[in-house]
């Protein structure tokens, strides 16, 4: 059985003070036998996080990393530097990173090949333009980012990589695919981990992201193939992040 996983992304957004605060308000409260609660939040606000939650069941995880060990990389971290303050996730790929920062696919084969080498499970993202949806092309562009994301990861390490299926065009617009899409494309996704590893593929949790929120992750956790949530705008409040775990 695949646990599911509810993930919040932060993006760029709180203060330490504010972190500290949203810790206090979810610690105790999260509903562990239903979900994994991760925080992915900005580097300044990692390890206050990852120490206000100690003794909790709440993980924490960055959203980027460098590929390299260390060098001369002005402005990046380190995947051993994430791993020092205890992350526990990464998110790898986020459809922002792609367009804003240069992400490609080979890096994000990089990176995912780097986390779990030093033992941070990565969420990796992949998802399509409204453009492609439009044109029909969703599945073939999910194909080729998850297998260029998956090149050479190791069967035994296949079931600590989380996929999180995030449509451009749903992401912090107030558009979700409907549950039905969202799925469609899931099992999709589950088919070609299968094509390259088999029944293992069985055991990779795969997210929907886009727009989760409150009011309808009722709906998208009931879909046969999700499993769980990567969520910016909605995991910013307490309750709602609460809210959410509490599916
Ligand atoms: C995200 O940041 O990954 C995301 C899905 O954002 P939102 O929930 O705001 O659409």
């Amino acid at each position: 059985m695949r646990k599911p996983i509810i993930a919040g992304n932060w993006k760029m957004n709180k203060t330490i003070k504010e972190a500290l605060e949203f810790a206090e308000a979810v610690k105790g409260k999260t509903c562990p036998d239903k979900a994994e609660a991760v925080i992915c939040a900005p580097f300044t606000l990692l390890k206050d996080l990852k120490e206000a939650v100690v003794g909790t069941d709440i993980k924490i995880g960055a959203q980027n990393m460098h590929f390299e060990d260390n060098g001369a990389f002005t402005g990046e971290v380190a995947p051993a530097m994430l791993k020092e303050i205890g992350m526990d996730y990464v998110i790898i790929g986020h459809s922002e990173r792609r367009q804003y920062f240069n992400e490609t696919d080979e890096t994000v084969n990089k990176k995912v090949l780097k986390a779990l080498e030093v033992g941070i499970d990565p969420i990796v993202c992949c998802g399509e333009t409204l453009e492609e949806r439009e044109a029909d092309k969703t599945k073939d562009v999910v194909k080729v980012q998850v297998e260029a994301a998956l090149k050479d990861v190791a069967k035994e390490d296949l079931a600590k990589v989380v996929i999180a299926y995030e449509p451009i065009w749903a992401i912090g617009t107030g558009k979700t695919a409907t549950s039905e899409q969202a799925n469609d494309v899931i099992a999709y996704i589950r088919e070609v981990v299968k094509g390259l590893y088999g029944e293992l593929a069985e055991e990779v949790r795969i997210q929907y992201g886009g727009s989760v929120k409150p009011a309808n992750v009722a709906e998208i956790m009931a879909q046969s193939d999700i499993d769980g949530a990567l969520v910016g705008g909605a995991s910013l409040k307490a309750e709602d992040f609460l809210a959410l775990l509490n599916f």
